[in-house]
């Protein structure tokens, strides 16, 4: 019964975002053409749009020619660096006051970034709901968010947006920082008697949840699916999570700042890039283009908005595109993964750049946490949080892995510790280098 009043009340009060949500589940079976062609007839509106209105784009655009296919590449990159120092002239001279919400990235690397949303943008809503669909919850179910952010589990503190959450949007907010045993119990009784369909959260703090519900053999209520987002989800995390809760795990991939970028669907086959919402470009270090399956730095174009715009913007993110058509029939592009961030690549002695970083615990016994370090080139400190089941063996199994990758010279110390510290926004660094090529 709740679940249609809040969707009566959403198609009452949310108009905007309930017909893009229909127009975007119809456009999703589009062909590629089909969809190349919106994209570019948005890129164009765009365009023209800034380069009358926004006095940063004013100056740093010149005259481009708009029919040629390569268009996109003559417009130069934005980075965090570049919004920080021109925040105010990146401000539509046409829009109201009023539209401009100021926003902050959680700075998971101690990059923060302040920007200015559009109030009045509903399309980003309306993909998150689309993609929460591919997981096979309904509009008005309820859900469960186990979050970290300061600034999400602030804004859904008072009591309005409590009444708001459990009522219209039906969702149960669980803070994700304390993942005391204390608390993961109090969480597992709360979703039991909640009985959400969908659960989203954090890569690692599903993780910790799935292994405690495991270790205590406790019988947790299966929602219909799960989604893993903000941080990369490994193979042994999915695989944990989807035992715990006897359901598919779907990896999102987003940021604060153009919202959900790309999201797996029910073949969990890499990530389909929200083409009606982004431009997703895979970039070398030089600015070129990376070819399907070659790992380059991200940079993405916001196609909607048209108040504070992100064009081209380097993330932080390393990731590789896919050629592949995904069996699911759905026409938008794929993003094969999405593998860490550009401040997270180790460079080995032989010359080997590595961002993924599963390849260094997988099989090995006994590893509870793990974080790798590289403070100069030619040397590695990897710290675990171990149990029982790790020993002298599985220690030197580590040593020839990191050898094997990153050449015989690379100084390796493995240094058990009873702690890794999570990031402020309340993610587990991997990865913390100091030697990466994408930051100069
Ligand atoms: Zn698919």
């Amino acid at each position: 019964m709740r679940q249609y009043l809040s969707k009566i009340i959403l198609n009452l009060t949310r108009k905007e975002r309930m017909n893009d949500l229909n127009k975007l589940n119809i456009s999703q079976y589009h062909s590629i053409n089909e969809i190349k062609e919106l994209q570019k007839s948005k890129m164009l509106t765009l365009l023209s749009h800034i380069r009358q209105n926004v006095p940063y784009f004013k100056e740093n655009i010149n005259e481009l020619n708009l029919n040629t296919n390569s268009y996109l590449t003559k417009i130069p990159f934005l980075t965090k660096k570049i919004i920080r120092v021109n925040k105010e002239y990146m401000k539509a001279e046409n829009y109201p006051d009023k539209n401009f919400l100021p926003n902050l990235t959680s700075g998971s690397t101690g990059e923060k970034l302040e920007f200015f949303s559009d109030s009045t943008n509903e399309i980003k809503s309306a993909i998150t709901l689309r993609n929460n669909m591919w997981t096979g919850w309904g509009i008005g179910e309820k859900r469960v968010e186990l979050w970290g952010s300061h600034y999400d589990i602030s804004k859904t503190n008072d009591i309005f947006s409590k009444i708001k959450n459990l009522f219209i949007n039906r969702n149960l907010v669980l803070s994700s920082y304390n993942m005391t045993q204390e608390n993961m119990y109090d969480y597992y009784s709360r979703i039991n008697k909640y009985k959400p369909k969908l659960i989203t959260g954090y890569a690692s703090a599903l993780y910790l949840f799935s292994r405690f519900l495991e270790e205590h053999s406790l019988d947790c209520y299966s929602p219909k699916g799960i989604i893993s987002s903000a941080e990369v989800l490994f193979e042994h995390q999915r695989n944990s999570i989807e035992k715990a809760f006897g359901c598919k795990v779907f990896d999102r991939y987003g940021c604060r700042e153009v919202g959900n970028i790309a999201h797996e669907c029910e073949e969990q086959n890499g990530l389909h890039i929200n083409a009606e919402h982004v431009i997703v470009e895979v970039v070398d270090e030089t600015g070129e283009p990376c070819e399907p399956g070659e790992p380059g730095e991200i940079a993405v174009t916001d196609l909607n908005n048209f108040a504070f715009p992100f064009i081209r913007y380097k993330i932080g993110d390393i990731g590789v595109l896919s050629d592949r058509k995904c069996p699911c029939d759905r026409g938008l592009p794929l993003l094969e993964s999405v593998e860490g961030r550009v401040w997270d690549v180790i460079v080995g002695t032989n010359g080997n750049r590595l961002v993924g970083t599963f390849w260094l615990i997988k099989d090995i016994k006994g590893i509870k946490k793990f974080q790798i370090i590289q403070e100069k080139f030619g040397e590695l400190l990897v710290k675990l949080v171990v149990n029982k089941d790790f020993n002298e063996k599985e220690r030197k199994k580590i040593i020839s892995r990191v050898h094997e990758k990153c050449g015989k010279e690379m100084k390796i110390c493995v240094e058990n510790v009873n702690h890794i510290h999570l990031t402020e926004s309340g993610k587990h660094r991997f990865v913390i280098s100091k030697v990466s090529p994408f930051v100069n």
